[in-house]
C-alpha cells in the first residue's frame, strides 16, 4: 500500500514540474483526479488497519471456540453424563449420553439389540431416566443398608 501512496505523490510531483494546473481545464482535472486517488489510498491504508486488528480478533475468538469445545467433550467422556434404560421388549440394558434428554430436537433412542425405541424425550416417556452415577450409588446405598442389620 506504501507503494501506491509513493506512486500517486510521484504522479502529483509530475504534474506540479509540467505546471498542468495553470493551463487548460484538462491538467485542473487531473490534479483533482490525483488528489481523488491520493484519498483512495489512504481509505484503503485504514480499511487494511481495521481489518488487521479484525483478523486479530477473529483468531482470538477461534482459539476461544477451541477450548470451548475442548472442555465440552472432556465433559461428554464424564460417564455421569450416560443415562441407563431397559429395554421394555428384550430386557437389553441401552446406555446414551444425558444431553439427548433435553435436546430441542425430537430424539428417539433405539435399543441396538431389538430396535424397540427405549426413550422418546418429548415428554411422552412416563419415567426420568438417572444418570448411571446415580443408580450405582443408590445400588451400593442398597447393598450397605442389606449388610448392615442397624438401618
Ligand atoms: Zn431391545
Amino acid at each position: 500500500m506504501k507503494k501506491l501512496n509513493e506512486k500517486i505523490s510521484f504522479l502529483q510531483g509530475l504534474g506540479q514540474g509540467m505546471n498542468i494546473a495553470d493551463g487548460s481545464p484538462q491538467g485542473k482535472m487531473i490534479i483533482e483526479m490525483l488528489g481523488v486517488l491520493s484519498d483512495i489510498a489512504d481509505n484503503l491504508n485504514g480499511l487494511r488497519r481495521d481489518f488487521e486488528s479484525f483478523r486479530i480478533y477473529v483468531e482470538s475468538i477461534d482459539d476461544d471456540l477451541f477450548d470451548l469445545t475442548e472442555n465440552l467433550y472432556r465433559d461428554e467422556d464424564d460417564e455421569d453424563d450416560f443415562v441407563q434404560v431397559n429395554c421394555r421388549n428384550c430386557g437389553e440394558d441401552v446406555y446414551f449420553e444425558t444431553i439427548y434428554l433435553n435436546d430441542e430436537d425430537t430424539i428417539e433412542i433405539v435399543c441396538p439389540n431389538c430396535d424397540e425405541v427405549v426413550y422418546v424425550n418429548d415428554g411422552s416417556f412416563d419415567f426420568e431416566p438417572e444418570a448411571i452415577s446415580d443408580i450405582l450409588d443408590n445400588q451400593k446405598q442398597a447393598r450397605q443398608d442389606g449388610s448392615s442389620p442397624n438401618h
